[in-house]
């Protein structure tokens, strides 16, 4: 009885899974394909693909088969369909908060938001982003007012739900204030204003197209069931089974920060090639256990492999032999140098992996304090400059480089933030066991090795999926709760180290 109803269930999120997947493809599409006069049919389609799943999401036969298996003695003694059910629970009940109609406005609004976000950033003109800002602002009002009433703690704590389940606001306070505490000294000891000295670097685009491929492939992301395409705002879409696509952006003069944008990528798309999708597609099991989890996958890949003296070892003397003239006569310590140096400046995307971490905390407080009510939309710029002024003593040039420099907010992604800086310390918590279990590994990296690692990786963290909690699987993985000191060990050995080089 409990297992037809729980094959009937599953049936059924598979469905929305891939209503969801043909969502994502459109959404794929528009960034990397789509004509530009293609924008406002765009947004129907997605708003229609949008109500259609949530339609079927919320679909109260779902909740009834729900009940029936959760009856069931034999699912629930089995812990992976146990933790499968407690999930499905989890995304039902939370979904059926949301009235159709709020879902389909966020997904329209959103898709056109996003048009007039680049239409602003283009000209830096944060007057005429504003109306959807605010729009984009009182939408997740709304919708953070849908997942509790008064007394359900604060409004931002249930879009970070959304993100990262577990987490709150207050408990993001307490690993953020010491992060920051122990940030700032470190970013005045090191911080590195003079010339990267590889300022004239120029690398031919088709070059470049090729080495990045190769490297992704290499790294072990099955392009076989992938692609690599470009977009402004590189991303990660796990379409489903056998299809997990990355993006990435070229240009000429920006040789490193294609590599490292498609490094970060490929480790979210070897997370999502290690969950197990083919055969629970929709079923949380085969979802990411959060995005601070899904970001820890790709910080690690990007800043602890990436950026690393054994990594360029290895594929310095490749990249020379791809470029042909354009990196002759380039050393490994001048490569360190220019991928590892502390820069403060007003774009995050360009940040190194110091100061990135300011850039988040910024965000966070500033859309903390629209949804408390304390921070007026029309005073986010104000609010933006004086930040990075006192944080970092970056003048922010103009609002491009400013507050209309992200992607997020017109995707409706408020809460999202902070879980790029979460990433980071999980992965630097899990680096620091992984190091010990696997004394090697520097050896290996440096001979282009990376299985072991990857190895590690699907057996401790991707295989699950949701089963445990981000907390849950760091406390498995490395023996303790999430801290912000291995971060901090990792950036000074890293600085120390550069500053012994020269
Ligand atoms: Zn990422």
């Amino acid at each position: 009885m409990g297992q037809a109803s729980y094959d009937d269930l599953k049936g059924r999120l598979r469905e929305v899974a891939t209503l969801g997947s043909v969502g994502s493809l459109l959404s794929w599409d528009q960034e990397t394909m789509m004509p530009r006069d293609a924008a406002s049919f765009r947004a129907e389609e997605v708003a229609l693909i949008a109500r259609l799943a949530h339609e079927r999401r919320t679909d109260a036969r779902i909740g009834e088969l729900l009940d029936l298996c959760e009856k069931d003695p034999d699912l629930g003694s089995d812990p992976l369909e146990a933790a499968n059910l407690r999930e499905i629970r989890r995304d039902y009940d939370r979904a059926c908060r949301l009235p159709a109609e709020l879902v389909e406005e966020i997904a329209q609004t959103c898709s056109r938001a996003l048009e007039v976000w680049k239409q602003a950033r283009a000209d830096s003109d944060f007057e005429s982003f504003r109306p959807w800002l605010a729009r984009v602002f009182e939408l997740e009002r709304q919708k953070g007012e849908c997942f509790g009433g008064a007394g359900d703690g604060e409004l931002y704590d249930r879009l970070l739900e959304e993100y990262e389940p577990g987490m709150t606001a207050s408990q993001l306070d307490g690993i953020f204030a010491p992060l920051r505490g122990d940030l700032a000294p470190l970013i005045a000891e090191f911080a590195d204003d003079g010339p990267m000295g590889l300022e004239s670097l120029r690398v031919p685009l088709a070059t470049q197209s090729r080495l990045n491929r190769d490297l992704a492939g290499r790294l072990g992301y099955d392009l076989g069931a992938g692609r690599l395409d470009e977009s402004t705002h590189p991303f990660t879409e796990g379409l489903g089974p056998g299809d997990t696509r990355i993006t990435t952006r070229y240009r000429e003069e920006g040789f490193f920060e294609a590599l490292g944008s498609t490094i970060h990528e490929v480790g979210h798309a070897l997370y999502e090639q290690g969950l197990p999708k083919e055969h629970r597609h929709g079923q949380p099991l085969a979802q990411a256990a959060g995005l601070g989890i899904h970001e820890s996958q790709s910080r690690m890949w990007e800043n602890h492999v990436g950026r690393s003296r054994a990594f360029w070892s290895w594929l310095l003397p490749r990249a020379r032999e791809a470029t042909g003239a354009s990196l002759q006569g380039v050393g490994l310590g001048q490569v360190m140098r220019a991928v590892n140096r502390v820069r403060p400046q007003s774009v995050r995307v360009e940040s190194d992996e110091t100061t990135y971490n300011m850039h988040i905390m910024l965000r966070f407080d500033l859309e903390r304090a629209v949804m408390r009510g304390d921070l007026a939309v029309e005073d986010v710029p104000g609010f933006w400059n004086d930040r990075m002024k006192r944080d970092l003593n970056v003048d922010v040039v103009d609002d491009a480089n400013g507050c209309l420099q992200d992607i997020h907010w017109s995707l409706g992604a408020i809460g999202y933030f902070p879980t790029y800086t979460l990433g980071s310390l999980y992965a630097a918590q899990f680096w620091e066991t992984i190091v010990e279990v696997i004394p090697q590994l520097g050896g290996q990296i440096a001979s282009g090795n990376f299985s072991t690692l990857l190895g590690w990786l699907r057996e401790n963290v991707h295989r699950h999926g949701r089963r445990f909690t981000a907390a849950e699987l760091c406390e498995r993985a490395t023996g303790s709760a999430l801290s912000h000191e291995p971060l901090i060990r990792h950036l000074r050995a890293r600085q120390q180290d550069l500053r012994e080089a020269r």
